[in-house]
C-alpha cells in the first residue's frame, strides 16, 4: 500500500523502514506534521501514518477521505488527536500501537522523580565548572514516601511496581482496580483522597472529555504543602496557569513534565535559534525546581521497535483484509 507517513524524525524513518522490509509498503516520508493544512499532501495514497501531535480533526478527516485515504495508523497508543465520530462518519479506519514499551514510559517518569529529587541535573552542569559545593543540593529517601498513581493500565502499573521496589507506600485511583496491583499492596483510593495523601503524584490516565485539565487549581488545593507532580501522559491533564500560580504559592514544590498542552508548536523540534512565543512554558522554565523534557518518556529502542513493527503489521492487516486487533473506534471506547 502507499502510505503517507508524517511528523518523521530520523529515528522513525530508521525503524518502519527495517519493519517494512519484508512487508514492501511503499513508505513516502514527510516532514510536516497532518492537518487540516497539510492534508492535501495525500492525495493518492492509501493510508497515512501520524503520530500524537498531528491534529486529525473533522476538517483534515473529510480532505482525507475527499483524497481516498481509508486507514489512519497512530504510531502511539493515546488517540486524543484523532475525531473517531468523523471517521466513522466518513468510513476511514483507524489503528493504533496499544502498547510498545510501559515500561519505557514509567521509567522515564521515575527519572523525573529521581532528577527533579536528587538534582543529578545541576550537580552535573556544576561538578564540570569544578563547582563540588553541595549547597542547595540536598533531596529526600523516597524510601517511605507516598505515592499517589492516577491510572493503572499498562504504564501506571509498571510505575507502581518500580515505586514499590523503592519502599514507597502506593495509593492508586482508577475507574477500573487492578487485582494484581492490590495483591503487591497497592491500595485503591477515590482521586481526592489519593491527591490528599500523596507526597508524589504521577499521571497515567488518558486524555478524554473527562480527565481534562484534571489537575487544576482545585486539585492543587487538596494536595500536600511541596508536593511533586509528574505528568508522562498528555499536556492537557494539567491546567498551566494552575500549576504555575500553584508553583509561585509554593503549594506545588516540583513538577516534572514530559508533556505540554501546547506541545505541538513546540516538542519535536531544534527551536534554539527561535523566539519562543509561548509565554507560560518559559515562565515554567524559570522554575528552579521544574523539570521539563520534550516527550521523550516512550524513546527507548525496544518502544521504537515495538512502534514499527506494530504499525506495520496493522497496515498489512488492513491490506490483507483480516481482523484488525489494534482498531479504535467511537463504538470501542
Ligand atoms: P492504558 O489504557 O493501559 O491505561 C490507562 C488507564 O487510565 C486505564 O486503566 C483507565 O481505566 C484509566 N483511566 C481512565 N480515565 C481515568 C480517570 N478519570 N481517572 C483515573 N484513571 C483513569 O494506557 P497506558 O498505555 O497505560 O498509557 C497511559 C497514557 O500514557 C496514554 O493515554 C498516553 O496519553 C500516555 N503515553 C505517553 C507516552 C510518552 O511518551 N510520554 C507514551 C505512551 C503513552
Amino acid at each position: 500500500m502507499k502510505i503517507a507517513v508524517f511528523n518523521t524524525k530520523s529515528y522513525d524513518r530508521e525503524y518502519l523502514d527495517k519493519y517494512n522490509e519484508q512487508a514492501g509498503h511503499r513508505l513516502v516520508y514527510f516532514e510536516a506534521p497532518l492537518n487540516r493544512h497539510t492534508v492535501n499532501l495525500t492525495q493518492g495514497y492509501e493510508g497515512v501514518c501520524v503520530f500524537v501531535n498531528d491534529i486529525i480533526d473533522r476538517e483534515t478527516i473529510k480532505g482525507l477521505a475527499e483524497n481516498g485515504v481509508r486507514i489512519i495508523a497512530l504510531r502511539c497508543a493515546g488517540f486524543n488527536n484523532v475525531d473517531l465520530a468523523a471517521t466513522s462518519e466518513y468510513n476511514i479506519r483507524v489503528v493504533r500501537v496499544p502498547a510498545y514499551s510501559p515500561q519505557a514510559v514509567a521509567e522515564h517518569a521515575v527519572a523525573l522523580i529521581l532528577t527533579l529529587n536528587r538534582k543529578t541535573h545541576k550537580a552535573y552542569s556544576r561538578v564540570r565548572e569544578n563547582n563540588f559545593s553541595l549547597e542547595r543540593l540536598v533531596g529526600f529517601d523516597l524510601y517511605g514516601k507516598t505515592v499517589g498513581v492516577i491510572g493503572t493500565g499498562q504504564i501506571g502499573i509498571a510505575f507502581c511496581k518500580i515505586m514499590l521496589g523503592f519502599g514507597c507506600t502506593v495509593f492508586a485511583s482508577d475507574l477500573y482496580e487492578s487485582p494484581g496491583l492490590k495483591q503487591l499492596g497497592v491500595v485503591y483510593r477515590p482521586f481526592e483522597e489519593v491527591l490528599k495523601l500523596s507526597d508524589i503524584i504521577s499521571l497515567h490516565c488518558p486524555l478524554t472529555p473527562d480527565t481534562y485539565h484534571l489537575i487544576d487549581q482545585n486539585a492543587f488545593s487538596r494536595m500536600k504543602d511541596g508536593v511533586m507532580v509528574i505528568n508522562t501522559s498528555r499536556g492537557a491533564l494539567i491546567n498551566t496557569k494552575d500549576a504555575i500560580s500553584a508553583l509561585k504559592k509554593k503549594k506545588l514544590g516540583y513538577l516534572g513534565i514530559d508533556v505540554y498542552e501546547e506541545e505541538e508548536k513546540l516538542f519535536f523540534n531544534d527551536l534554539s535559534e527561535s523566539i519562543i512565543q509561548d509565554d507560560e512554558i518559559s515562565r515554567l522554565m524559570t522554575f528552579p525546581n521544574v523539570l521539563i523534557t520534550a516527550h521523550q518518556a516512550f524513546f527507548t529502542r525496544e518502544a521504537l521497535a515495538g512502534i514499527a513493527s506494530t504499525t506495520i503489521q496493522n497496515l498489512t492487516d488492513f491490506e490483507k483484509g483480516v481482523t484488525l486487533i489494534n482498531e479504535i473506534n467511537k463504538n470501542k471506547i
